[in-house]
């Protein structure tokens, strides 16, 4: 009796312990395995993750990391945390705007020599840049400032977007060719998404009974680019900048002259200087989404923010 209940006890310890080292070998060749196959690609900021893991949807093995939170904005005074430097130095490629919104991560590049950089703005029809966001800082800003000859906000451009979705494209196909069919397939189906909006947006947009416009932001000079508006005036509402007595009083005197005028805004601030436009006679607001923020994991965030923008195009048409 007791001789059977060791040897059945024996019997069960060595079937264990082949059981157990069968699962050990699984986890760690698994986990061996899953590193091998992984690509991992940081992201700068939200409209780059958002195109970024369009490309990659479906696709086995390759994660996708946006190195700053969803809800940051634009990138124009944003400082590194712990976090975003060790994302980087474990990632395989880093895709950024380009155009000096990413200054910030000039030096942490080099942290990782192998990473493999893409700039999306290759190729973009570009505007000047307005020096917004930096006029009231400190030296700093003065050295983000003379990088800025141009404007870094051309996502907001469903043309230019498109561009930055074809360099992202070739990117992936270069440096993971095994996916290449399924690259080329995703980059097929969002940009046809992003030229259905695009062009919608435009159709609304010619409905409309002035293309005269006050922007409010620089970020939307691309927007109103793409829509045919005619800007009167160029302001730059920023985080922490205002808007001078001069700036106002031409923004009035541009806006009666014209009488029927659209005010764009971007959402991310508050709509508070409509009174410019107190002696024109036809005035719409607009509050426009530049799919710079938004909720975490969003693949759709830019094409949402363009549906936003639609609605908005809309309720001023009527
Ligand atoms: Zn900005």
């Amino acid at each position: 009796m007791t001789g059977i209940n060791k040897q059945t006890i024996a019997i069960a310890l060595v079937m264990m312990s082949i059981f157990i080292a069968a699962i050990m070998i699984t986890v760690f060749s698994g986990n061996a395995q899953q590193k091998e196959d992984r690509i991992s690609v940081v992201t700068s900021f939200y409209p780059i993750y958002s195109a970024v893991s369009r490309l990659t949807q479906g696709i086995d093995g390759v994660e996708v990391i946006n190195l700053t939170p969803s809800q940051t904005g634009c990138l124009h005074d944003y400082q590194l945390v712990p976090d975003d430097i060790i994302a980087l130095t474990n990632a395989d490629a880093l895709v950024i705007n380009g155009l000096g919104m990413e200054s910030f991560l000039e030096d942490s590049i080099d942290l990782n020599p192998d990473i493999k950089v893409l700039d999306t703005s290759i190729g973009a029809t570009l505007l000047p840049g307005i020096h917004s966001h930096n006029e009231h800082h400190s030296e700093h800003y003065d050295q983000h400032e003379h990088e800025n000859q141009f404007n870094e906000h051309i996502w907001t451009s469903p043309s230019n977007h498109i561009i930055q979705v074809k360099n992202i494209k070739d990117f992936l196909v270069k440096i993971d060719p095994e996916h290449a069919d399924e690259y080329n397939n995703n980059a097929k189906n969002y940009i046809s998404e992003i030229e259905d909006i695009k062009n919608e947006l435009i159709n609304t947009a010619r409905m409309l009974p002035t293309k005269n416009c006050i922007v409010f932001h620089d970020s939307l000079c691309y927007f109103a680019k793409e829509m045919g508006f005619s800007p009167i005036a160029m302001l730059s509402l920023g985080e922490q900048s205002y808007l001078s007595a001069s700036q106002l009083a031409d923004a009035a005197s541009a806006a009666k002259k014209s009488s029927k005028v659209l005010l764009l805004y971007d959402m991310q601030h508050d709509a508070k200087y409509n009174n410019v436009a107190d002696g024109a006679s036809y005035v719409r607001i607009l509050k426009l989404d530049t799919a710079v923020a938004g909720k975490a994991n969003d693949a759709d965030a830019w094409i949402n923010a363009m549906r936003h923008n639609l609605m908005q195009l809309k309720e001023a048409v009527n």
